[in-house]
């Protein structure tokens, strides 16, 4: 068996050992109920401020601002059914067609619920501009939900100026920012966001932990009842080993966030300057505005499936879209509203470089890619 390859890092990352050793002893002598008076709650109870305040720090918000859940998909589905359900008057929301399904089926929830809601389409390069936006809001816009970063093209979204154009409309602004948290460096005041969603396993923290940050005096409905925690609106004992793992792995990634990207960067454009003097036909979907280390690549006449199962079995693990949805062999929803022609569509396969990654990886998928375009 060939040397494991990760180049999926989109789908999930490797747990950083810092994450790892800050987690131990929450899993082992320190199982105290965070919620208990009793001195033995001393230790558990501090971690999960420690932990808030850390977290806070790395987006620009204050401590009470964040909100623990159990991932990208709880906090997208609470901020979106949370605040649109608190609106009575049944005022619409707007989002994109490539938005996460941890989105876009809540907003097929609010829809049953009698709730509007309108997709917007992205612009072929995968951006939604002000021009797309303003198409779509209006003064019945309650909630605008829009990715920070797209999980397939991995194309950055003008985050800032769609959210001032949503609160001159009177609208909230929510953004899963689960992509992007701990890769690109985020300030949820400077943007201007109400709600912003992440998710700790896409920054090498563990899996099934993440948080939600709702701006100080927004209301939103409790997701859960039952239990005072997280301000009595997340009912329900913290998970606090993996919330004091998230923490440290994204202190430790937002620390050397430059040094990552520099790192991840350069790995990107080696390979795509070894498949530009390759002769391979290809094209890298998404413009140039996008995460580090992400390459939505399509092949005329290839099937992207195939391209996985023949990196696979040279030890090199990437993906055909999002993870999500890898089982499914039809063309996946974000590159349908990037309206990418069929013939490429079915040939596209998204390659997500980490820091972990090296040269040598890098060279070993490019060699995987000629020997199936090659023969
Ligand atoms: N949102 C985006 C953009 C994602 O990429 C993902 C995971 O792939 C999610 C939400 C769901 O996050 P989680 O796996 O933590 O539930």
């Amino acid at each position: 068996m060939s040397r494991l390859i990760y180049a999926d890092n989109a789908a999930t990352t490797q747990m950083d050992s810092v994450a790892f050793e800050a987690m131990k002893p929450f899993l082992t002598g320190e199982y105290g109920n965070a919620s208990q008076p009793y001195s033995f709650s001393r230790r558990p109870k501090k971690a999960l401020q420690d932990a808030r305040e850390t977290i806070a720090a790395c987006i620009g918000a204050a401590p009470e601002e964040i909100f623990f859940t159990s991932g990208g998909t709880e906090s997208d589905n609470w901020a979106i059914k949370g605040s649109a359900f608190l609106n009575t008057r049944k005022q619409a929301t707007v989002t994109s067609a490539f938005e996460h399904h941890a989105v876009l089926h809540p907003c097929e929830v609010l829809e049953r619920n009698g709730y509007p809601v309108s997709y917007m389409w992205p612009s072929r390069e995968g951006y939604i501009t002000t021009e797309i936006f303003r198409k779509y809001i209006n003064s019945q816009t309650y909630l605008t939900s829009v990715m920070f970063a797209n999980n397939e093209i991995g194309t950055i979204q003008p985050i800032k100026e769609l959210c001032t154009t949503a609160h001159r409309n009177g609208s909230l602004f929510h953004t899963d920012a689960v992509q992007a948290v701990g890769h690109v460096s985020l300030d949820v005041h400077d943007l201007g966001v109400d709600m912003l969603s992440a998710s700790a396993h896409k920054f090498n923290g563990p899996k099934g932990v993440g948080f939600l940050y709702i701006r100080n005096g927004l209301r939103i409905q409790p997701y859960s009842d039952g239990g005072a925690q997280e301000a009595g609106l997340r009912a329900g004992t913290e998970n606090v080993a993996g919330i004091v793992g998230m923490a440290a792995a994204l202190k430790n990634n937002c620390d050397a966030l430059e040094e990552n990207t520099r790192h991840i960067r350069r790995l990107e454009s080696k390979l795509v300057d070894m498949l530009d003097s390759s002769g391979i036909k290809y094209i890298r979907n998404g413009g140039a505005i996008r995460l580090p280390g992400f390459l939505s690549l399509s092949f005329p006449n290839a099937d992207g499936e195939t391209i996985l199962h023949r990196l696979d079995l040279s030890g090199i693990c990437i993906s055909t879209g999002s993870a999500c949805n890898s089982k499914r062999t039809e063309i996946s929803h974000v590159l349908q509203a990037i309206r990418l022609e069929d013939s490429y569509a079915k040939g596209t396969v998204r390659i997500s470089l980490g820091k972990a990654n090296t040269e040598v990886d890098v060279e070993a998928i490019f060699k995987a890619l000629t020997k199936i375009f090659r023969t």
